[in-house]
């Protein structure tokens, strides 16, 4: 390999090579859009386009791409060469400066909500100057917003970047009262910790319910698991190895800062996270890097599985988002300083943060919902449905004392007061982990833990973004009213730290204890999407997101829409899918089986010997039986998949599909996987649990 240094960004057209490829002016331009928003003119546009060009070329590019992020949760490309013919039979290589802005890829096959009807298919794509140029298998990237053509989101990336911008306003505004006037701009950072399963190709080709839905949809429990919890931090297999070291070159190559990689709990699980970045480019970068982890597999013989939940019985994989709020200035909000004052202001930023994920818990676990995330969250493997936050003993400690008006641990003996100078330094707290929180301070960030494996990152981030925005504002409103900042500060904090502590939990999450205690607190507890969607179209939540201009009424409804369309199609590609494996291969295997006892039978029968035939008689007996139960539960499955075509409300069908459809599948499995314990392998259709997650020698 060579030097880290040298591949590192070596296919971004990133500042350094923009400084070295511009002309003086038009870098300057470019870099004002970038940090200041303003728009770029035709004339250095082209003038950018044609840099890129030539730089592309050079790295051997032929086509371009606007790179964006529909609402399916993978990105989109629509390749075009660069070329145009020239007279001559010859052609030249060119892009402009309006194909580098904008984009026109015909957007009637997307999901929309309703958003843009077919008849109107125009869709664009609008240049995102925040986020780098790549290039990536010969084709030069753009990152792009993808917008409809009267200016609805259709995508991931516009509603991140707005929420950005409000989260901005917010923050600045409540940092002005502490005297911040340099800081003219607030980001929000993110790194995300990425699971994921490596399983040899051959295996996952004889799944079909792997390929067409990404997950086992029945299968026995292998002897070993991961009881032993031998494989979590274990020594690396020598061909996942060669794939994780391929994996961060390719990343780093594309300015992915892949910094760890390890193994996870489950066999043949694994992690990698990056350095973090601003949230934006974390969500490209993320994206990314789901992408090259599957192209890069596939290259090892290996397939990358990113589903939540490909197995049962052992973990399924989430992604961990760790978030904080950084100025423009280079300080972290959310790090507790070592002075007094800064504590005060870095404690009305916890409080916001606090009383956000209280008032807004529905909407963070919105922002978690899907079909397969439903398999983790409260499975006792990953954080439970009911949202709460962990913020260390001794963040714990001063909250109360706050709340309470009394002293915090050995200091002054003096009433507390925020504004004046005496607070604690607050040490970073790094002894104690709670791993069960869905949302726990680590230090100097929030760690939200309820994320799925396969989701893009922005929706929960647009979220957080948004209700802390929200909160900040509510804040800076208060303070900017009062006479004496220090006593309003003092009371605000105190005021909203007593009314939403009831979100703040320390003990165990996976508890049954837990969800009776959060009940009592009055804390939601939304155990799957169907329960969780529709707090997405309440009055408040449509309130909040208008207010800071992150979504429109229309783009809510829209988006609630395609998240429960793709709920119930998600769970019907999986009843298909069982079903089919199970009536043309299963029902055939156990026949078979059947076939070979009664065989047996027969032919001692047929010695005239009097042998004992009270084992094959046993094994007999339970095969047909439990066939005869598989054939009624697929039966029911299957009147169940027609009876949900009579259905055309998009929320009755996603009720249907958890209630029924899914309910059908789990009934049906138990069946599939006693019948698998019993039937020789030989017999058997499919790979076994065993087989697929040590699959990886
Ligand atoms: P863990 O023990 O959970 O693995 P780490 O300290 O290794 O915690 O960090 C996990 C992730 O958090 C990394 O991606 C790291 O870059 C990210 N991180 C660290 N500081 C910040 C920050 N200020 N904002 C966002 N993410 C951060
Ligand atoms: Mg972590």
């Amino acid at each position: 390999m060579s030097k880290v240094t040298e591949i590192f960004g070596s296919k971004v057209f990133n500042d350094e090579t923009m400084k070295e490829r511009l002309p003086k002016d038009a870098y300057k331009a470019l870099r004002n859009t970038v940090e200041e928003g303003r728009p770029l003119d035709r004339e250095l546009a082209n003038v950018i386009a044609h840099a890129m060009k030539e730089w592309a070329i050079e790295l051997g590019a032929t086509h371009f791409t606007h790179w964006f992020q529909p609402m399916t949760g993978v990105t989109a490309e629509k390749h075009d060469s660069f070329i145009q013919p020239e007279e001559g039979g010859k052609v030249i290589m060119t892009f402009s400066g309006k194909e580098l802005i904008k984009g026109e890829p015909d957007a009637s096959s997307f999901p929309s909500g309703g958003l843009r009807a077919t008849f109107e298919a125009r869709g664009y794509t609008a240049w995102d100057p925040t986020s780098y140029v790549f290039i990536k298998d010969d084709t030069l990237c753009i990152p792009t917003a993808f917008c409809s053509y009267s200016g609805e989101a259709l995508d991931k990336k516009t509603p991140l970047l707005r929420s950005m911008e409000a989260l901005d306003k917010s923050a600045v505004r409540v940092l002005k009262l502490f005297g911040h006037d340099e800081v003219k701009r607030v980001i929000t950072t993110v790194g995300p910790e990425q699971e994921y399963f490596l399983i040899d190709s051959e295996m996952y080709n004889k799944r079909p319910d792997l390929i067409y839905t990404g997950r086992t949809l029945f299968g026995a429990k292998p002897p070993k698991g991961q009881e032993l919890e031998d494989h979590y931090f274990g020594t690396i297999k020598p061909r996942v190895s060669a794939f994780m070291k391929e994996l961060d070159e390719e990343l780093w190559k594309l300015g992915v800062l892949a910094k760890t990689k390890h193994n996870e709990v489950a066999p043949a699980q694994h992690e990698l996270a990056p350095v973090f970045s601003t949230t934006n480019i974390a969500t490209d970068h993320n994206q990314l890097t789901m992408e090259m982890m599957k192209v890069v597999a596939g290259r090892h013989g290996m397939t990358c599985l990113l589903h939540e939940k490909p197995f049962a019985g052992v973990n399924g994989s989430g992604k961990h988002n760790n978030w904080s709020i950084s100025t423009d200035t280079g300080v972290n909000l959310l790090e507790p300083g070592a002075t007094p004052s800064q504590n005060a202001q870095f404690l009305l930023f916890l409080t916001a943060v606090i009383k956000a994920v209280d008032e807004y818990q529905e909407l963070l676990r919105v922002s978690v919902a899907s079909a397969g995330n439903d398999h983790r969250l409260g499975a006792n493997e990953a954080p439970p449905a009911i949202i709460s936050m962990f913020i260390g003993d001794e963040l714990e400690a001063i909250v109360e004392s706050i709340i309470d008006g009394k002293d915090y641990a050995d200091v002054k003996k003096k009433k507390m007061s925020i504004g004046a100078a005496v607070i604690p330094s607050i040490s970073q707290d790094t002894t104690d982990r709670n791993r069960t929180s869905p949302f726990a301070f680590t230090g100097n960030k929030f760690e939200f833990r309820s994320l799925g494996s396969s989701a893009s990152i922005s929706g929960p981030n647009v979220i957080l973004n948004t209700i802390v925005a929200e909160e900040l504002d509510k804040f800076a409103e208060e303070l900017e009213k009062a006479k004496s900042f220090d006593k309003a500060l003092d009371k605000l904090i105190k005021r909203e730290l007593t009314a939403h502590k009831r979100i703040i939990f320390n003990g165990n999450g996976y508890s049954e204890e837990w969800v009776k205690e959060a009940k009592k607190r009055g804390l939601k507890n939304l155990k799957s999407t169907v329960d969780a969607l529709p707090a997405f179209v309440d009055k408040k939540s449509i309130d909040v997101f208008t207010k800071h201009g992150v979504f429109t009424e229309q783009e809510i409804l829209s988006r609630y829409d395609i998240q429960l369309e793709n709920y119930y199609k998600v769970i019907d590609i999986e009843a298909l899918t069982f079903d089919s494996m199970v009536k043309r291969d299963i029902m055939a295997a156990a026949s078979d089986y059947q076939y070979t006892l009664a065989e047996t039978l027969n032919a001692k029968a047929a010695t005239g010997l009097k042998v004992d035939s009270s084992v094959e008689k046993k094994h007999l007996e339970k095969a047909a039986k439990l066939t005869t139960e598989m054939d009624k539960r697929l039966e029911k499955l299957e009147k169940d998949i027609e009876g949900a075509k009579k259905l055309s409300d998009t929320y009755e069908l996603a009720k249907f599909h958890h209630d029924v459809i899914f309910a059908d599948m789990n009934e049906l499995r138990e069946v599939v996987d006693e019948l698998e314990t019993v039937v020789p392998s030989d017999i058997w259709p499919y790979p076994t649990y065993g087989e697929i997650l040590y699959s990886v020698k």
